[in-house]
């Protein structure tokens, strides 16, 4: 395991720098191996909740408390790949001026075309859309 870290290491280093100017990239790979991560987790947990099915069919064990905390941990996991995949299209989309329409790199502050700002985006306002959230409410 060591060698091959050594050597992803090595790789990854040479590519940082290949790479540096599209940081974004990298950005996106390393959210891709966040995602292949939970994927994994997500693996094992329903696995783990597969065997306790099992079990308490099996020999009537009352596993029943075990596979909620199992389905909690597996809701949480969902959650999570939802919001790195949702990154990762973010990145991916790029940021869109408010003023000039241009689309920069995500992690661009400031337009490239007009040199708007864009890490202040302006507060749209969504109407008509039913799943309102109170508690959004970042203004200052
Ligand atoms: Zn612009």
């Amino acid at each position: 395991m060591s060698k091959l870290d050594e050597l992803l290491f090595g790789a990854k280093q040479v590519a940082s720098i290949a790479t540096r100017k599209t940081g974004e990239a990298v950005e996106v790979s390393k959210l891709k191996m966040q995602a292949s991560q939970v994927n994994a987790m997500m693996q094992s947990t329903y696995e783990r909740i597969g065997n306790l099915v099992y079990e308490q069919e099996k020999t009537g064990t009352d596993n029943s408390d075990l596979i909620a905390v199992c389905i909690k941990e597996q809701d949480g996991l969902i959650v999570e790949l939802n919001e790195i995949n949702t990154k990762i299209s973010d990145i991916k989309r790029g940021v869109t001026c408010q003023r000039c329409s241009a689309v920069n790199p995500y992690e661009s502050t400031y337009c490239s075309k007009c040199g708007a700002n864009l890490k202040k985006p302006k507060t749209q306002p969504q109407k008509g859309d039913g799943t309102s959230n109170p508690e959004d409410s970042t203004e200052e």
